[in-house]
């Protein structure tokens, strides 16, 4: 994420290494790299040229935090200034009212669907919900099957009828439906066209208008940079929507949409979509993505996503299994899909502080379990729950039947009879016992 953003204001924070103290001369220097970094970025150039202009005010009047050397100091400025740029503090979004009713805008292919989905999941999980999702795309039939199979793998119901034309009726219908079965949550999803055009605009607005929604959304994929925020200001001026949803933030996006759409819309950025999965939706939290744009993690984030996927009744389960010498191969498969669900391997080491940029330029692939996969489903239910009986002809037969080698396959269970050995030892308070064997 951002990634050449970070690279370029890192150098920009060079400028100022081995020097004792902030001058105008490497401030100077300093922040017109910054400011070209933010214009690479795709950020507006006024926008950036503001931006430089209050962190050189700021440093400048700075003589009072001597503690701080120059580096650190501006890179505390910098990130102050873009956790404002991007909203200050995180803004959740309304869900008052029963049903509370929240309208997705956008065009077509910004991930509305997608979006669409993956806040029902959110809202589902939260408990306190039970979502109902709408198909208002009336030109489109594809896009209300769409829906449905979205609808169908998180198990929400979706409220779509084809024969309808008019997407106001289809809207007011749902709602209906949603207060006579208890649903108290509706996402409406609508048609968007590829570009702005004025019949969709009067479309949403009718929309917009004859429901009332409690919050109304603008989807954008992050990846059309200035294109982005201008399509934001049309929709705004007709809607006068609530907040911004920033999809497809797990490219390589530049960053602009980002950095420059608060600015512009004054409206803030509510939710980021990470990927194409269902669970890849993050609130957006300005202070952790600027921590993130300057290399320093977002750690917090890291275990909120391991404490969405844990799940405390299996925890116990394993925890027996443990105990008993039970732990096998399906247990360790379950554990590899729990870690899959908190996002791609790329985007969950960029939360580790000071490892994005450690790990830069090495490939690592999306799904990084796929051999250990493969060679867990190449072995017979047996030799799942007793890995002992895995001798070199059964070695031979996985490792045929998951296309790895035996020397993979050897290395994946020593590594399973390790990590099995350490589970025991914790089980039984044995940190010192522990720290022997890892120092061995
Ligand atoms: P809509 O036309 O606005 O409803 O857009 P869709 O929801 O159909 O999304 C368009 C494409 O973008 C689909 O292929 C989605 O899988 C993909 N997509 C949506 N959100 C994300 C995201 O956050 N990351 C990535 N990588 N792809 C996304």
């Amino acid at each position: 994420m951002f990634d050449n953003l970070s690279d370029k204001l890192d150098k920009a924070m060079h400028v100022l290494k081995g020097h004792g103290q902030i001058t105008e001369v490497n401030v100077a220097e300093t922040l017109k790299e910054i400011r070209r970094a933010l214009v690479d970025a795709d950020v507006n150039y006024k926008i950036a040229k503001d931006f430089t202009n209050t962190v050189k005010e700021k440093a400048l009047g700075q003589d009072v935090l001597t503690a701080l050397k120059p580096g650190q100091l501006m890179t505390k400025l910098v990130k102050d200034e873009l956790t404002e740029l991007m909203g200050g503090e995180a803004e959740g979004i309304n869900l008052s009212g029963n049903p509370s009713v929240i309208l997705m805008s956008g065009l077509q292919g910004s991930g509305k669907t997608t979006f669409s989905g993956k806040l029902a999941n959110f809202l589902k999980n939260k408990k306190t919900k039970k979502p109902l999702l709408v198909a208002c795309d009336v030109y489109r039939p594809a896009a209300i099957d769409q829906l449905h199979v979205v609808g169908d793998q998180i198990g929400v119901e979706v409220f779509s009828n084809k024969e309808e034309k008019d997407p106001v009726k289809i809207s007011e219908a749902a709602i209906a439906h949603a207060k006579a079965n208890g649903f108290n949550a509706v996402i409406i999803d609508t048609a968007g066209r590829l570009a702005v055009d004025q019949a969709m605009m009067n479309e949403i607005a009718a929309i917009h208008e004859a429901i009332k929604p409690q919050e109304t959304l603008f989807v954008v994929d992050s990846m059309t940079g200035q294109d982005a925020v201008n399509t934001a200001k049309a929709f705004n001026d007709v809607l006068n929507f609530d907040g911004v949803i920033l999809t497809k933030l797990d490219g390589d996006t530049r960053g602009g949409a980002a950095l420059s759409i608060k600015t512009v819309v004054d409206k803030p950025i509510k939710f980021i979509g990470t990927g194409e999965k269902m669970e890849a939706i993050d609130v957006f939290y300005p202070s952790r993505m600027a921590d993130r744009i300057l290399g320093m993690g977002d750690v917090v984030s890291l275990v909120e996503r391991a404490q969405e996927q844990f799940d405390e009744e299996e925890a116990r389960k394993l925890q027996k299994k443990i105990a008993k010498n039970q732990f096998g191969f399906d247990d360790f498969l379950k554990q590899i899909q729990q870690i899959k669900k908190m996002g791609n391997m790329k985007d969950l080491i960029g939360m580790i502080p000071g490892a994005g940029k450690a790990l830069k330029g090495l490939d690592i692939d999306d799904d990084a379990f796929k051999g250990i996969e493969a060679i867990i489903h190449s072995m017979t239910p047996d030799e799942r729950t007793q890995p002992s009986i895995i001798n070199s002809s059964r070695k031979k037969r996985i490792s045929k039947g998951s296309g790895t080698s035996v020397q993979e396959v050897n290395q994946l269970l020593k590594q399973f009879n390790q990590m099995s050995k350490m589970m025991k030892m914790m089980q039984g308070g044995g940190g010192a016992k522990m720290m022997q064997m890892m120092n061995q």
